[in-house]
């Protein structure tokens, strides 16, 4: 390597932040830690940690630095991180994402004045799936339906399950009749599907939906969320199986 340039040895990229952390040490004179990562010649991510040091050489000013691999430990962070936003069950994000990310589009809404929506989703007397058919059954409805409202989404939209039968979709830049069409389509499709257990049973299930919209008068995010929840409980009792607005 002596005598040759980043350049010459790593991807452009890699070498340009390599020389950037260089040119820091010797422009502060101080220690500078930061991380890297590279891809090695299999095509698999690597991460190191590294500490460049200014040392006096000669009278000229030269640095030292020490490169730790912690592709391990990183992939580790990346996989804590994913578990502390999925719900274990389904797979689909939990209620913290949800609020995380609703407060988020929240302020950017607010921000740009982009409209976005909000659907609620709750299975109607799933109570009884569980009386009838079991738990585990119960669980498995919960992975189809969950499927099914999966495939219904883009992907700028975010599905999570935020409480045992009970679905949120954040709509990014949504207008208000394009949220309603989605929810009437996603009730329609829930209805008609068959959800095959074992031993041939068949389970079938209906939900309720809310929607509503966000407004330049929603103060913050729960102001929307209770909205919603409104919206969600209107279906509720006008006899379930059916969408309402707010
Ligand atoms: P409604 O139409 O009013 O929504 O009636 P419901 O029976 O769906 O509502 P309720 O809130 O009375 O019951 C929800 C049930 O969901 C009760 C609870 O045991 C069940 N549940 C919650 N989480 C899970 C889960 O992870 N797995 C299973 N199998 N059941 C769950
Ligand atoms: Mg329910
Ligand atoms: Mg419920």
């Amino acid at each position: 390597m002596i005598g040759q340039l980043e350049t010459d040895i790593l991807p452009k990229e890699t070498a340009d932040h390599f020389h950037q952390s260089d040119r820091e040490v010797f422009s502060t004179n101080s220690i500078q830690r930061t991380e890297e990562s590279t891809v090695d010649d299999a095509g698999n991510e690597q991460h190191f940690l590294s500490t460049k040091i200014p040392i006096i050489r000669d009278n000229k000013l030269a640095l030292i630095g020490f490169s730790s691999e912690v592709t391990e430990i990183y992939k580790m962070k990346e996989q804590f991180k994913r578990l502390a936003n999925t719900d274990y069950l389904t797979n689909l994000y939990n209620r913290r994402y949800f609020m995380e990310q609703g407060e988020r589009e929240f302020s950017r809404a607010k921000r740009h004045h982009n409209p976005f929506a909000i659907i609620s989703i709750d299975i109607d007397h799933f109570k009884a799936i569980n009386d009838n058919f079991g738990h585990p059954a119960g669980d498995h409805v919960l992975k189809v339906v969950s499927k099914s409202l999966q495939n219904s989404i883009r992907k700028e939209d975010i599905l999570a399950r935020i409480g045992g039968e009970e679905f949120t979709i954040i709509l990014p830049e949504t207008p208000f009749e394009n949220a309603q069409i989605l929810a009437e389509r996603t009730r329609e499709n829930i209805q008609t599907q068959f959800i095959s257990y074992q031993n041939g049973v068949e389970i079938k299930v209906t939900v309720s939906l809310g929607v509503t919209l966000i407004t330049p008068e929603d103060i913050n995010f729960d102001a929307v969320l209770v909205r919603v929840d409104d919206a969600l409980y209107n279906a509720k009792s006008n006899g379930r199986n059916q969408v309402c607005s707010l």
